[in-house]
């Protein structure tokens, strides 16, 4: 039973030494319980933050744990009455080949209805997140303008369609130019801009003449540097993360720029909040999963996933997610037998 642990905290951004790979043995389950065999891990930006000690909303991972983390399995054996061998669930079981279950939690899946690792992206946490955030928090009119960062990662790229199918004008904010053709193209937004571009924050206020109604936050840092300017009065801005800043070690340089930024939060009247989407819309999730599941059958929504092949290549894989490598909702393929 191979196991990614947590090898040291990180300074700045994670190195593969802060991760081991250990060999356990398989543990056998007891009277009430099933081994699940994990096909499919998540890996998610919010991983970062439970490899930091520092206080937040949920605890971290002790030195020398397994790493955390959504993964469809499949049960491999079971002394449980409601599983049987082969059954496919939606687990938290970590980045590891195997790992023992009460059941508490489990979510069955049919792989008949949907590719099974669909439930830990588009009708899963992220998409849950998109949702919730994008029409709760952010309250989009039709004929508004909605811009979205990280616009083709595994949330963004929900929040772009459904964005879309709210009538908004959509302006998508991605990495790279290959991105955005494919947010132009798949995801139907109506203008991409790469952050990376020299010209970003001018190409951007060109891309939303009428300003910004709802700005939909996952990167902050020079992104949102450039959106802030351009958010009109009324504007809402769910706070879903800041992934630009999950490595930094300090704060930027620079004047202290909070007066302007509360000035403005004030004359505009303006809806700034932060969620985090179990904690505070768990309630709404059988809302979300059967809308999500029936606007992805009447194909209204485009989902990409980036699938790399085994456990021992999730580390690299995570570091190269908070740096812009993965192109879609990035997944681990762990096993098959
Ligand atoms: P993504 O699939 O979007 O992957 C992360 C993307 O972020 C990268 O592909 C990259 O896109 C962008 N990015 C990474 N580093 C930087 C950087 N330094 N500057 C600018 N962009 C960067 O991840 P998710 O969709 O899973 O998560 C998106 C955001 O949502 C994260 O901030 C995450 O923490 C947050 N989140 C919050 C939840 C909540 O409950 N509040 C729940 C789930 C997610 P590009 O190449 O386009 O720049």
């Amino acid at each position: 039973n191979r196991q990614v642990t947590l090898a040291a905290r990180p300074k700045g951004a994670p190195q593969l030494s802060d991760f081991t790979l250990q060999a356990r043995a398989i543990p056998t389950p007891a009277t009430g319980e099933v081994l699940l065999r994990t096909v499919f891990l998540s890996l998610d930006p919010y991983m970062r933050g439970r490899m930091s000690d520092a206080k937040s909303y949920a605890d971290p991972v002790a030195i020398g744990q397994t790493m955390v983390g959504g993964t469809v399995s499949r049960v491999h054996a079971s002394k449980h009455p409601d599983f049987k061998v082969g059954d496919w669930v939606l687990s938290y079981q970590g980045w590891q080949d195997y790992g023992l279950s009460n059941g508490e939690g489990l979510i069955k899946l049919d792989p008949q209805q949907v590719p099974p690792s669909y439930a830990l992206g588009v009708l899963g946490m992220p998409g849950f997140t998109a949702y919730m955030g994008l029409l709760d928090i952010g309250q989009p009119k039709t004929g508004e303008t909605l811009v979205v960062a990280a616009a083709t990662g595994a949330v963004g790229a929900m929040v772009a369609q459904i964005g879309k199918l709210k009538g908004c004008r959509v302006v998508a904010i991605a990495g790279g130019a290959e991105k955005c053709a494919y947010a132009l193209d798949k995801l139907g937004v109506d203008a991409c801009i790469n952050h990376k571009a020299a010209d970003f924050a001018e190409q951007l206020a060109k891309a939303c003449p009428a300003g910004i109604d709802v700005y939909f936050e996952s990167v902050g840092g020079k992104v949102f540097d450039a959106v802030f300017p351009l958010l009109n009065t009324g504007a809402r801005i769910p706070v879903c993360g800041l992934i630009s800043q999950y490595n930094a070690t300090a704060l930027p340089d620079g004047p202290d720029r909070l007066g302007q930024l509360m000035g403005t939060i004030l004359t505009k009247r303006m809806t700034v909040k932060g969620f985090i989407i179990f904690d505070d819309y768990g309630h709404r999730y059988p809302e979300f999963a059967e809308q999500m599941a029936s606007w992805l059958q009447q194909g209204q929504l485009h989902y990409r996933e980036q699938i790399v092949d085994g456990l021992a290549n999730a580390p690299q894989a995570f570091i190269g997610l908070l740096q812009g490598e993965n192109f879609g909702k990035l997944v681990v393929r762990v096993g098959t037998d």
